[in-house]
């Protein structure tokens, strides 16, 4: 899936990105605007896709401290 792993858009409270790519491609691209996702999970090498397709728990997440 690492054909989908672009990075499209980056909002100030939003991001599109392709299903293949993963946290830790989020956050850096979140970073790169000086801006933090509300909520990361603790391993960031999980892909957006498949954390969707398992309905994104929050139980093992972490929220960051986005002020
Ligand atoms: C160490 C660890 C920590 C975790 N922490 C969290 C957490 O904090 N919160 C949370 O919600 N989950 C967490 N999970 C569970 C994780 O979200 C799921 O295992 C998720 O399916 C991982 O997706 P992957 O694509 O990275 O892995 P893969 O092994 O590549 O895929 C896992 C499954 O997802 C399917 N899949 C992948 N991409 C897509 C897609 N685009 N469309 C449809 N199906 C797809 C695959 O076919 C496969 O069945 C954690 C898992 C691990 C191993």
């Amino acid at each position: 899936m690492s054909g989908h792993a672009a990075i499209h858009d980056v909002g100030r409270d939003r991001i599109v990105v392709g299903a293949g790519a993963t946290w830790r491609d989020v956050l850096a691209a979140a970073l790169r605007e000086g801006l933090t996702p509300p909520v990361l999970p603790e391993y960031l090498d999980l892909s957006i896709g498949g954390t969707i397709a398992v309905g994104w728990r929050s139980t093992s997440s972490r929220a960051t401290d986005a002020s």
